[in-house]
C-alpha cells in the first residue's frame, strides 16, 4: 500500500512561523459572534467554491464545530488548505460588509481553519462528508496530484468510483505542498490533508510516475494506455518549470528559479543559505513577493525585489507586499536586469540593471547590485505536452481548453482543471474546477 513520504527534519521551512495560527475555541466563538449572518451575503458570492459562510460561522457560535466543518467540506473538500492559503483579503474577507463601515471584517479564513482543523483532527475527513456510495466498478485516472486532482479524486471516490492519481514527483500535492509560503501552510500540513483524502478509500496514488504521450519508459505511464484502461481521465497538470531571463551569466550556481527555490526551502534539508547576505528577486507577482518574504524570514539581511514597472503595476497582492515590507523586503522599481556578474571562481557576485520605462530598458548607465543569490520569479512555462496523448484535447497559449461549465475537453473521456486550464490562479479555483469536472463526469459515468 502507498505510504505518504515522511519529510526529513532540517528543512529551512521549519524555521518559519505560522503567521495566522489556529484560533482557540474561545477566540473562535468570540469572532463568530461578530458575524451579522447577512442575507445574500457578499462573502459567499466572493468564494469561488460558494461555501455557505454565515451558516458555518453560526454553527461555530453555537459550538457545533463538526457541523461547521461539514458545511465547509460539502462545497470544498480541501477546505482546510483553503482556510490557510486562500487570499481571503481579496475574496470573502475583502467582501465582508464590515469593510464598508471601516470596521475590521470577520476573520473568515481563521474561522474556517478552526472548524476544519478541529473537526478533522478529532473525527477524520470521512465522517464529515457525505457517506461513500457503493462501488460502481468504474475507474478514473487523474494526471498530477495537485489540489485539482486530489479534490476530484476524493469527490469521485465518495460517489463510488475508483480514482487513481499519477504523480511524477515523489512528494504529492503539487504546489499546495511544494509552493505555498511556509508562514501560511507547511508541506506536512498539506500532506496531512492528502492523507485524509486517501483514507476515504478508493483513492490510489502512484507517486513517481509521469504520464507521457507515446511509449512509456521506466517510471512512466502512457496517456494512451490511460484512455484504454480507464472510464475517464482528469488532467490536473498544473504549470511547468520557472521561466528564465536569458541574460548573460544566468547559468550557474546562485541563480534559481523562484518556484524551484521555494520547493527546496520546503522539502530539501540539503539547502542551506550560509553566506547569503544579499538576495535579489526578479519579478512583481505573488511568487516574487513570497520568495522575497521567505528569504527575509530566513535571515537574509538585504532582500531586494527588482521589478521592471512601478508598484501600481505589480500583479502581486498589495496585502502580501505590505507583509513582506514589514519584514524588511525592499522594492526596486522600473529596472530591468541585463546581466549577472560572477567572480573568477564563477561565484555569483551580483547583477546589472538598466532603467526601464513601460517595462522596457532605456539607454543610460547600467547600475550594479551586489548579491550572493538571485531568484527569478518571472513566470512559469506550461507543462501540457502530455495532452498530445489525448486526441481532441486542445491547448491554446499553453493552457488546456475546456468548456468552463463542465471542464470537459475536446475528448469525450477527458476533463481538466486547475492551473493547466486557468493559467495559474489559486488553490480554491483548482478545487472549484475539479468540482465542476466531477459533476459532469458523474453524468457521463452514471451517478448524481
Ligand atoms: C510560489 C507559489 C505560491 C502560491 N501560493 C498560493 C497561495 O498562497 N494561495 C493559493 O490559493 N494559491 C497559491 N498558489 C497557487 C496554487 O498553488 C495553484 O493554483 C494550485 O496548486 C494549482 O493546483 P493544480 O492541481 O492545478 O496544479 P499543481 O498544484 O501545480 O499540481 C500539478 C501536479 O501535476 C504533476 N504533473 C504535471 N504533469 C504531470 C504528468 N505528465 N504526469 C504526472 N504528474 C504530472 C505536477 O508534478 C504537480 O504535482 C501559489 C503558487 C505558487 C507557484
Ligand atoms: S459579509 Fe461578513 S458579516 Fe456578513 S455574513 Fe459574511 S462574514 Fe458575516
Amino acid at each position: 500500500m502507498y505510504q505518504l513520504p515522511v519529510l526529513p527534519d532540517g528543512r529551512l521551512e521549519q524555521r518559519i512561523k505560522d503567521y495566522k495560527p489556529a484560533y482557540s475555541p474561545g477566540e473562535a466563538v468570540t469572532e463568530a459572534n461578530r458575524c451579522l449572518y447577512c442575507v445574500d451575503a457578499p462573502c459567499v458570492k466572493a468564494c469561488p467554491t460558494g461555501i455557505d459562510i454565515p451558516n458555518f460561522i453560526h454553527k461555530i457560535s453555537t459550538a457545533n464545530v463538526a457541523g461547521a466543518a461539514r458545511t465547509i467540506l460539502k462545497e470544498n473538500l480541501l477546505g482546510t488548505s483553503c482556510a490557510r492559503v486562500c487570499p481571503v483579503e481579496v475574496l470573502c474577507v475583502g467582501a465582508c460588509v464590515y469593510n464598508a463601515w471601516g470596521r475590521e471584517p470577520i476573520a473568515i479564513g481563521r474561522l474556517q481553519r478552526f472548524a476544519t482543523e478541529t473537526a478533522i483532527a478529532s473525527q477524520g475527513l470521512a465522517k464529515l462528508v457525505t457517506a461513500k456510495k457503493a462501488p460502481t466498478g468504474k475507474k478514473v485516472a487523474l494526471v498530477g496530484a495537485g489540489p485539482a486532482s486530489v479534490a476530484a479524486a476524493g469527490l469521485l471516490a465518495l460517489e463510488g468510483h475508483r480514482a487513481v492519481i499519477f504523480e511524477k514527483k515523489a512528494v504529492p500535492g503539487g504546489l499546495n505542498t511544494l509552493g505555498i509560503a511556509p508562514y501560511k501552510q507547511s508541506a506536512n500540513q498539506a500532506l496531512e490533508e492528502i492523507r485524509h483524502v486517501l483514507a476515504l478509500g478508493d483513492v490510489e496514488l502512484k507517486a513517481g510516475v509521469e504520464v507521457v504521450a507515446g511509449a512509456a519508459g521506466a517510471g512512466q505511464a502512457s496517456g494512451e494506455s490511460l484512455l484504454k484502461d480507464y472510464d475517464a481521465v482528469f488532467l490536473g497538470l498544473g504549470l511547468g518549470p520557472d521561466s528564465a531571463l536569458g541574460a548573460s551569466g544566468e547559468q550557474g550556481a546562485g541563480v534559481y528559479g523562484a518556484v524551484e527555490l521555494i520547493e527546496r526551502i520546503k522539502v530539501d534539508p540539503k539547502l542551506v543559505l550560509n553566506g547569503v547576505k544579499r538576495a535579489v528577486v526578479v519579478g512583481g507577482g505573488n511568487t516574487a513577493i513570497d520568495i522575497a518574504h521567505e528569504l527575509k524570514l530566513l535571515g537574509v539581511a538585504d532582500v531586494a525585489m527588482v521589478y521592471r514597472r512601478g508598484e501600481q503595476d505589480m500583479s502581486g497582492y498589495a496585502h502580501e507586499l505590505t507583509h513582506a515590507r514589514k519584514h524588511g523586503v525592499r522594492l526596486v522599481e522600473q529596472r530591468v536586469v541585463t546581466a549577472f556578474t560572477r567572480g573568477a571562481d564563477g561565484k555569483l557576485t551580483g547583477l546589472t540593471m538598466a532603467r526601464a520605462e513601460n517595462g522596457k530598458p532605456v539607454a543610460g548607465e547600467p547600475e550594479a547590485l551586489s548579491c550572493e543569490l538571485v531568484a527569478l520569479a518571472i513566470g512559469q512555462a506550461t507543462g501540457t505536452a502530455v495532452a498530445k496523448a489525448f486526441p481532441g484535447v486542445q491547448v491554446e497559449k499553453g493552457s488546456v481548453v475546456v468548456d468552463p461549465k463542465t471542464q470537459r475537453t475536446g475528448h469525450p473521456k477527458v476533463w481538466s482543471g486547475g492551473d493547466c486550464v486557468n493559467g495559474g490562479k489559486e488553490v480554491v479555483n483548482a478545487v472549484q474546477e475539479a468540482k465542476l469536472a466531477v459533476r459532469d463526469m458523474l453524468r457521463a459515468l452514471g451517478g448524481k
